[in-house]
């Protein structure tokens, strides 16, 4: 798959942060600055001077757009969602090397607000997988009552389940004990 190592870095924040929304695990997981806050600072997002309240709203309003691009009906769809947010995100592509990191690019613009900032750079992310003819890696989980999204990322694009270690293993176990009734129906 011809992404690069940025990218795939920013599909992780995009999945955690679009995990965060009560649509995707049942309760707002970004209640108050202090969870935001935790968040920037977990994935050392950088040039984030402070944080607001209109921060905090901005982030769940980009949470949803970006979530729509995972439901989209085709890929034009994609697109026109994708472009639409990193349009509104005064994106400004530069190269930089700051701290330990080496020379790569920032999509947006020098000390952005936090929600300009998270729209240019998860939104070229999303750009570089639909551009990379991959979108259908963007899934969501095929556990009945779960709705989280992930990235398949597997080499065979045969990902199913938001995390193996939840959702694949309680279906697992389900199927398990479906199983054993039916035998010991069917010898008992
Ligand atoms: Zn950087
Ligand atoms: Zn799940």
């Amino acid at each position: 798959m011809l992404i690069t190592h940025d990218t795939e870095c920013a599909l992780g924040i995009l999945v955690e942060l679009l995990n965060t929304s009560p649509d995707a695990c049942g309760s707002e997981r970004f209640p108050d600055l202090p969870a935001l806050g935790a968040f920037v600072a977990r994935h050392e997002i950088s040039e984030v001077d402070s944080l607001t309240a209109a921060d905090l709203a901005a982030v769940h309003r980009l949470r949803a757009r970006l979530r729509e691009v995972f439901s989209a009906a085709s890929t034009e769809e994609a697109a026109e969602l994708v472009n639409a947010v990193v349009a509104a995100a005064g994106t400004t592509p530069r190269l930089t090397n700051h701290d330990h990191h080496d020379w790569h690019i920032h999509y947006f613009a020098p000390h952005a607000a936090l929600g300009d900032h998270l729209a240019a750079e998860l939104g070229m992310a999303l750009a570089f997988i639909v551009m990379a003819g991959e979108r259908e890696r963007l899934r969501r989980c095929e556990a009945p009552d779960c709705a989280r999204v992930f990235v398949d990322l597997s080499r065979n694009r045969s990902r199913r389940y938001c995390d193996s270690r939840t959702c694949g293993n309680r279906l697992h176990v389900a199927a398990y004990r479906a199983r054993q009734r039916a035998e010991t129906v069917a010898t008992g």
